[in-house]
């Protein structure tokens, strides 16, 4: 199925290259992952075993250009050599002690979330659900503080995702992640995503919080449309309303900004992140402001690993980075580049992609199909990128990608599409 040309090995392959009488490690692997993995996960059928920069090797030795960055975490690339080196030193130092203690690189950590956001307190968790059940638990006990503990739903939004766990898939907006789980956690409502007259009118006596992705990420990269989450911002102040964010895709300079709230010059009361964090090490983090950490006092909430010294580390070195303006420019002119040119392959493709979105490096290719039978061909001619919704196929690369690299990506795309 590999177009010859598109099959690179390595310079270090394994001994055993793919097509020879040793047979696939790739399909090894796959038999004993059948065999014992919970099988939840539709898993594109290949076994990535090595990485660098935009690059990974699967088990056959057979080279990908990867650009989805492991859903959008691997800021910095695969095995950066600054993360590497600091994980690596860490690891010879000190690799966990729990919240029982303190360590160096979660308070260093909270200081750079802090500085970078305005947003003084910072609670440290594993992933993105985490964060945002840290959200969630935040807003009810601020509103109990307040003494108006009738005060307890959330506003989301249709389309939206927050994570899996049985709150957060609460809160999320699609059915397919909350179907046989029911019954859900009450205190959710779903609003348009973008229709500010509809929030407006769903605000009531009972209203907490409204939850919102600044882009819709696994929803289909769809931004909210302008002016709407400063309408948000307006609307929680207008009615004591905690404004939550979920930056856990489009945070740590996804976008070009360190927060993508920052795009539009306002400060939520709190928000997550996660995925591009810890370059690829898990961990998760909830931000908020002074007064509102308050409500979650000692004994309150708390994460056995959260913090912990080696995605701590590997976050401190990420934050420096995407902290630099010249790399923030870089994501915004290389998003940008990208977008030009995937809507020239849109012209000449006549119909076949119906809309191009994105900002940053966080960007979204909409067909006039289903999205994974491309992404499997894009797979096979050596690109790796995933689908988000049916229809569109997601890149969402590491932030050191060239626009060298961003153009053979378009290149396999549109021969993907082609065949
Ligand atoms: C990925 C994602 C989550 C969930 O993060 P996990 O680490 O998988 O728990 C939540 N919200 C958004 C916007 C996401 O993209």
């Amino acid at each position: 199925m590999h177009s010859p040309q598109k099959v690179q090995l390595s310079p270090q392959s394994p001994s055993t290259p793919p097509g020879t009488a040793g047979g696939s490690h790739n399909t090894e692997w796959m038999e004993r992952a059948g065999a014992h993995l919970l099988q939840n996960y539709k898993q594109q059928p290949i076994v990535l075993e090595r990485g660098e920069g935009v690059y990974v090797w699967d088990a056959d030795g057979r080279r990908y250009l990867d650009l989805l960055g492991g859903i959008a975490t691997v800021a910095l690339g695969h095995c950066h050599p600054e993360v590497v080196a600091a994980v690596k030193a860490q690891a010879d130092k000190l690799w966990h002690v729990s919240n029982v203690f303190y360590s160096e690189p979660s308070i260093e950590l909270a200081e750079q979330l802090s500085a970078a956001s305005g947003l003084a307190r910072a609670f440290f968790c594993n992933s993105g659900a985490e964060a945002n059940e840290a959200q969630l638990k935040l807003a009810r006990r601020v509103m109990k503080d307040r003494g108006t503990p009738e005060r307890f739903e959330v506003l989301a939004f249709e389309n939206s995702f927050h994570g899996r766990t049985l709150a957060t898939v609460s809160a999320t907006g699609q059915a397919k992640y909350q179907k046989g789980f029911e019954p859900l956690m009450p205190g959710f409502r779903h609003l348009p995503y973008g229709d500010l007259e509809a929030v407006r009118k769903a605000v009531g006596p009972q209203t907490a919080a409204i939850l919102v992705e600044p882009i819709q990420g696994e929803g289909g990269v769809r931004a909210a449309p302008p002016g709407f989450l400063r309408g948000l911002r307006e609307l929680c102040d207008a009615h004591g309303l905690l404004l939550l964010m979920d930056e856990v895709q489009t945070g740590i300079g996804r976008t070009g900004k360190v927060f993508a709230f920052q795009h539009e010059g306002i400060l939520p009361d709190a928000f997550s992140v996660a995925k591009a964090l810890g370059n690829g090490l898990p961990i998760g983090a909830m931000v908020c402001s002074e007064a509102l950490g308050k409500s979650l006092p000692v004994g309150s909430h708390g994460s056995t690993f959260g913090g912990n010294p080696l995605a701590a580390t590997a976050a401190n070195v990420v934050m420096r980075k995407v902290r630099e303006p010249e790399l923030l420019a870089s994501v915004e002119r290389k998003g940008a580049h990208f977008i030009r040119h995937a809507q020239k392959l849109q012209e000449r493709l006549g119909g076949r992609i119906t809309e191009v979105r994105g900002r940053g490096l966080l960007m979204g290719v909409e067909l006039n199909g289903e999205a994974g039978p491309v992404v499997n061909r894009c797979r096979e001619l050596g690109l790796l990128v995933n689908t988000a919704g049916e229809r569109t196929v997601r890149f969402a690369p590491a932030y050191t990608v060239t626009e060298a690299q961003l153009d053979e990506g378009l290149r396999i795309l549109e021969q993907a599409l082609q065949t």
